[in-house]
């Protein structure tokens, strides 16, 4: 998938240059010659990456950046300024206003191409995070823009690798005023540590000794629990070339030598607010995912998941050729239960009737809300006679001991019935399995009800 990648300059020959050599390389590009226009543009949420300019008049580029960052719809998106000034001075403003990287003019074609290239990468992974994540959105929970823009990047867990004691010294120094810093100097160790630490960045030098620490960067990249963990690679000025290879495979910054102290803790900054943004998102993906499972008064599975993981569980049983047992519970007479204590205390009831349920069933058994006041109880591996008996002790635990509703003033007699049935034959449609186990409840309730009515498949 190729980006959009906005070019942003007052002077009309240097957009002209970038679009061509972005264009060059398949990216899409669109372009605005001030401020307000990249804006507004931006704020439609229609370039991916955004090179901007510094110096331009109305708005100069650190105050466009610094809008972008502190706005909920574009603070994700990343910036990376073009400047002909290239000072540290001037480089630390751009870093305080957001700025994702620095690109000094006259831009070279590699560095260009291979700074957008790994910005896009990131971009694309939020992206994807950020659309599953407004699902959750949608069902009420917090929008992580919100504690992204106010993140001040601070507070991190960062380990350092970097063999060279002098140089180690003084940077472990310098994050120190802002960060928890792990130093190790034995780069065959630092994977391991990475993986243990729960880091929010990595700081790698490529000059090790003997070791080849764009090895140690890939290895980072590859391993389940440093994946998501930023790199930012520090390197002799003669090494840059290999930074390049660096971005190439994952490294998400880097600084050269000698490093300026307010560079390095800015661009630590921003590695880390990305990296707990994206945490964020992912969290959020996650909890999205179980809340579309989990019945929400209960805590049991819903019937949704039900209907797709039973299926699932019936054909293990049968290519297994073990029994499989289903029971569908019902409270007796619930309605009467709204009617005389208020819907309030039928969820009380239905909430300590969950609790029971979980106390009485194995850790391999599942329990569903079926619907309102039914539940549905799968037990794999177990033959009729067994479920049999568990069905007849959860009846006995529910109508032997009554129901506390109203904060505990009020205890009330609750009785259920239970139709229970096994799959037995191979390739049976759950739904029928469904079906002969409701028409067995069916006659527990006209046989009286609080009772368990089996039926053989
Ligand atoms: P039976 O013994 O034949 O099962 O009678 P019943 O009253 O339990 O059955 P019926 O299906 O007539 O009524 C079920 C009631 O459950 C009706 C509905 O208002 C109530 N109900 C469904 N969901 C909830 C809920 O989440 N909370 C509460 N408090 N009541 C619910
Ligand atoms: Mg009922
Ligand atoms: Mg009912």
């Amino acid at each position: 998938m190729s980006a959009r990648i906005l070019v942003v300059d007052d002077v009309p020959a240097n957009v002209k240059l970038l679009e061509a050599r972005l264009s060059a390389e398949y990216f899409d590009v669109m372009t605005a010659s001030n401020g307000t226009e990249a804006l507004a543009l931006a704020s439609r949420a229609e370039c991916d990456i955004i090179l901007l300019d510094v110096m331009m008049p109305d708005m100069d580029g650190f105050e466009v950046c610094r809008r972008l960052k502190t706005d909920p719809a574009t603070h994700h998106i990343p910036v990376v300024m073009v400047t002909a000034l290239d000072s540290p001075a001037d480089r630390n403003r751009g870093l305080e206003a957001g700025a994702d990287d620095f690109l000094t003019k006259p831009v070279s074609d590699v560095v260009l191409i291979a700074r957008v290239r790994s910005l896009t990468r990131l971009k694309m992974m939020t992206d994807e995070l950020r659309m599953r994540a407004i699902t959750s959105l949608e069902i009420g929970m917090q929008a992580p823009e919100r504690s992204a823009v106010a993140d001040t990047g601070r507070g991190g867990r960062i380990l350092l690798v970097d063999d060279r004691q002098s140089s180690y010294e003084r940077l472990a120094t310098i994050l120190a005023a802002e960060h928890t810093i792990d130093v190790e100097p034995n780069p065959t160790e630092a994977l391991f540590h990475a993986a243990e630490g729960n880091y929010d960045l990595l700081i790698v030098s490529l000059d090790l000794n003997n070791f080849d620490g764009l090895r140690l960067c890939s290895q980072a990249r590859s391993l389940e629990r440093t994946r998501h963990v930023p790199i930012l690679a520090i390197a002799d000025p003669e090494n840059s070339t290999r930074l390049l290879r660096g971005l190439e495979i994952g490294v998400n910054d880097y600084l050269l030598r000698p490093i300026d102290k307010t560079e390095l803790l800015a661009r630590a900054r921003t590695q880390i607010r990305r990296r707990r943004y994206t945490d964020h998102l992912r969290d959020n993906v996650q909890n999205s995912i179980e809340m579309a499972i989990t019945d929400a008064l209960t805590g049991l599975h819903n019937r949704r998941y039900m209907e797709s993981h039973l299926a699932t569980l019936a054909e293990q049983a049968s290519t297994r050729g073990k029994p499989l047992a289903l029971m569908i519970l019902d409270i007796d007479y619930f309605k009467s239960i709204n009617d005389n204590y208020g819907h309030d205390a039928g969820d009380d009831v239905l909430r300590e009737f969950a609790v029971r349920v979980r106390k009485s069933i194995r850790g391999i058994d599942l329990a569903y809300r079926y619907g309102g006041e039914e539940f549905v109880i799968v037990m794999p591996e177990t033959d009729l006679h067994v479920a049999g008996m568990v069905a007849e002790r959860l009846r006995r635990s529910i109508a032997g001991e009554p129901f506390a509703v109203h904060k505990g003033t009020k205890r009330i007699e609750v009785t259920i019935s239970i139709g229970l049935t096994t799959l037995e034959q191979k390739g049976e449609a759950v739904a029928d399995v469904l079906k002969r186990a409701d028409t067995a409840l069916y006659r527990a309730k006209h046989d009286g009800r609080n009772r368990v009515v089996s039926q053989a498949a």
